[in-house]
């Protein structure tokens, strides 16, 4: 069967024209018979758009649909200067949604290479929606796969987002929480969740003369015992239990829901299995085990928790004293 490209439209300025197979791929006219449009297509026009120009703004009203037949163009959303969203090239639609609900466009729209668009007026659009029942499915189609991609995209964003905050949270060579989260998680206790995890119960830990192992080992070595201690406390801990590097080698623990007793049995529990625990370097001797001391506090309904934490600090001082690999505990 021959096929016969109808010339659709004109464009003013270069006298070139827009045949079927051009309009073919648009989605929009998927399976549309051009013969229940063609006196519309007619009224569209062709026009040539030089880079930096720009297409849509959301400062501005839209009442056209554009199809790019040919070179490319960007969206980006805060300003035109802002880091482009995406780009779009041939066979992309642009400006649909401001037709549909009569509001500025979203985004700004801008010619990254010399583009070729095929206006259609909002009337023009309308009527042929009404004159083509597959041009409205392909239409539907078209923005539902848009909303699509909007949800994708968000789903990205809040994954990126969320990757962001814990890489902003986390200690890069223990992987624990870090003093930035310790902060916050203070500062998240106001009276009313404070008092939901009573008895709170609050570990310091650090480990025992490791400025001498750093000296005798090397820092690297010591850099594996941090590693190591910071996998075991995590390993002992319930998941209600939080643990944060409080500073170089030195760990803070909150245990909810933890009276003095038990906190005393987690205590021990801690302290034997960083004295038990092996560190292994790659492809090298193991390296001698190290110990920790522990000073423990629990939070009382009248202080505050840094009041706690300071009282952990204090029976950490008095468990070195006291000769290290030990625990020692301060009550209010
Ligand atoms: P004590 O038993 O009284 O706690 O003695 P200590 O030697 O452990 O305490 P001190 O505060 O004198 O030394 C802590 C050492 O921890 C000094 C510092 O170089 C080392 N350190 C701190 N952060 C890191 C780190 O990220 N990696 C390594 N390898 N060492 C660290
Ligand atoms: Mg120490
Ligand atoms: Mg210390």
């Amino acid at each position: 069967m021959k096929v016969v490209n109808m010339v659709l439209t004109s464009d003013i300025r270069t006298g070139e024209s827009v045949d079927d197979a051009q309009l073919r791929q648009f989605k929009i006219f998927n399976a549309v018979d051009f013969n229940c449009i063609r006196p519309l297509l007619n009224r569209c026009r062709k026009e040539c758009l030089d880079s930096g120009a720009v297409l849509l703004r959301p400062e501005l009203g839209n009442d056209s649909m554009y199809l790019l037949l040919s070179g490319r163009v960007s969206i980006s959303l805060e300003s035109l200067d802002s880091a482009p969203l995406l780009e779009l090239g041939p066979g992309e639609c642009l400006g649909e949604m401001s037709v549909f609900d009569g509001r500025k466009p979203s985004a700004y729209v801008s010619v990254i290479e010399p583009s070729e668009i095929l206006v259609l007026d909002s009337h023009i659009l309308w009527q042929m929606i009404d004159s083509s029942h597959s041009l409205c499915r392909n239409l539907l189609r078209f923005l539902s796969d848009r909303l699509r991609s909007g949800n994708d995209l968000m789903t990205i964003t809040r994954c990126k987002e969320k990757e962001q905050q814990h890489a902003a949270n986390s200690d890069a060579l223990t992987g624990l929480n870090n003093r930035r989260w310790l902060q916050e998680y203070i500062a998240s206790l106001d009276d009313r969740s404070l008092s939901d995890i009573m008895p709170l119960a609050v570990l310091m830990v650090d480990v025992d003369r490791f400025k001498l192992y750093n000296d005798h080992y090397g820092h690297q070595s010591g850099d594996l015992v941090l590693q190591m201690v910071a996998r075991t406390i995590r390993q002992s801990l319930r998941p209600s239990d939080s643990v944060a590097r409080f500073g170089g080698e030195e760990f803070i623990v909150f245990l909810p829901f933890t009276p003095v007793k038990q906190a005393e049995v987690v205590a021990e529990r801690l302290r034997s299995a960083v004295e038990r625990c092996q560190i292994a370097p790659d492809h090298a001797q193991s390296l001698p085990s190290v110990t920790v001391s522990l000073g423990i506090s629990t939070v009382n309904s009248s202080e505050t928790v840094d009041a706690a934490i300071e009282r952990a600090d204090q029976a950490l001082y008095l468990a070195k004293k006291g000769g290290r690999n030990r625990y020692v505990i301060q009550l209010f």
